[in-house]
């Protein structure tokens, strides 16, 4: 399952940081997350919950920022969300727009620390 090896690396990070920090609590993870990435936003939630549990993140929140996919089509010279995402042609003109302006991201933003 993708989105448990996800939640873990980023609660793995989320711990190191709040060590770093001298121990403290994070309150919550702030993540952006782009429909290209093919992660379900449910899936990854239930994982982060499962994977926190008896780490220092435990009873933290996930928030998750699910970022629309936005291509660039050159025959009409503009961003415009694609047909769908399995789909990235323009919903004007019908021509595959190979250029993804966003989407594919995935990162994380903000820690909350307590
Ligand atoms: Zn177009």
């Amino acid at each position: 399952m993708h989105e448990l090896s996800i939640a873990v690396s980023m609660v793995d990070m989320a711990a190191e940081e709040a060590a770093k920090r001298g121990d403290v609590k994070v309150d919550a993870i702030h993540l952006k997350l782009g429909k290209l990435t093919g992660v379900v936003k449910d899936a990854l939630l239930f994982s982060y919950e499962i994977v926190c549990q008896g780490t220092p993140l435990e009873g933290s929140r996930l928030i998750i920022e699910e970022i629309p996919v936005v291509v660039f089509c050159p025959k009409c010279e503009m961003e415009t969300p694609p047909v769908a995402v399995n789909n990235l042609c323009c919903p004007k003109c019908e021509t595959p727009t190979p250029e993804v302006v966003s989407g594919r991201e995935m990162e994380v933003t903000a820690l909350e620390i307590e």
